[in-house]
């Protein structure tokens, strides 16, 4: 009998929106070391499409900071802001099969609609039946059909998700001119051939709307596997928004020996002080992914947040 693997392939793919902090270098580690464990590739994708929110030299401060981290990746870099033609192919798709719809509403004008559990608001369906007289469309919304997304996930266990429910007619093509974040990592994540998503859990309610169009548009589902997003004193995942500290790339084997320890695994107690070669040696032959906890978040040691 001929068994076909596909060989592992693996990927970070952080927004440039500011410098890399602790949780993102949770998510670098944990996919970097899962990849190089089954003998894979990992991939580095700068997801810069949201041009309204990069900051300017983003990118670049994140690549070097990797590098200066030890992190060796597969490949070229891939750009989102570079790959728009692919999106669109995506988009005139799924429009050619009629599930894409333009939308007239405000953000204001879905207000006051049902919670969806990232925390935007459900759409409620206004204009899904066509356009009311006199508006015109802002963006594009995908017409989600009711029935439930299942999966399970490596950390998380199983997720199910009627996203018709959940989520409603999600945007594909934002009132700005920008594919949304859900679509494009789609076409990626395809274009890649990417076998496992390795990120953290703040995205593991966007997974059931990345599924339900995998689905749509006949392309493989990945394994997934949400590593606990690292939390402040306040609970607050880390970002820019809550001002998360850079992390010090002239001082990398603190920040890596800490991450280490927060996804489960154990250090020896002077790792943080080891050459960079002998600790990521540790790591590579130490990493295990049935250590890291089975959580959807957990603070982020003293002087990381
Ligand atoms: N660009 C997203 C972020 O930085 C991650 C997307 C993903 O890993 O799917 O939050």
């Amino acid at each position: 009998m001929n068994v076909c693997v596909s060989p592992y392939r693996g990927r970070f793919a952080p927004s440039p929106t500011g410098p890399l902090h602790f949780g993102s270098l949770v998510a670098a580690v944990g996919s970097y070391l899962e990849a190089r464990r089954r003998g894979g590739a990992w991939l580095v994708r700068i997801e810069d499409i949201d041009t309204p929110r990069n900051a300017p030299g983003a990118a670049d401060t994140i690549l070097r900071t990797l590098e200066g981290f030890g992190f060796r990746w597969d490949g070229e870099v891939t750009f989102q802001s570079r790959r728009t033609d692919a999106y669109r192919a995506a988009f005139e798709r799924l429009r050619r099969d009629g599930l894409v719809f333009p939308c007239a509403c405000s953000r204001r004008e879905i207000a006051d609609s049902a919670l969806a559990p990232d925390g935007s608001r459900r759409y409620p369906g206004t204009c899904r039946g066509g356009l009311p007289a006199g508006r015109r469309g802002r963006a594009w919304r995908l017409r989600v059909e009711d029935g439930p997304v299942r999966f399970r996930d490596r950390l998380q266990g199983e997720v199910t998700e009627d996203v018709a429910h959940a989520v409603g007619d999600f945007v594909l093509l934002r009132a700005d001119g920008v594919f949304a974040y859900q679509l494009a990592v789609v076409v990626d994540d395809a274009a890649q051939g990417i076998t496992e998503v390795v990120r953290g859990a703040d995205l593991l309610d966007s997974t059931p709307r990345q599924i339900y169009l995998q689905r749509l548009l006949g392309v493989a589902t990945p394994a997934y596997c949400h590593l606990p997003a690292a939390v402040n004193a306040r609970g607050e995942k880390l970002s820019k928004q809550t001002r998360a500290r850079a992390l010090d790339a002239s001082r990398p084997q603190p920040a890596l020996a800490a991450a280490l320890a927060f996804l489960g695994q154990r250090p020896p107690a002077d790792l943080g002080e080891a050459e960079l070669d002998a600790l990521w040696q540790w790591a590579l032959e130490h990493w295990d992914m049935e250590r890291v906890p089975h959580r959807r978040s957990a603070a982020a040691p003293a002087g990381f947040a």
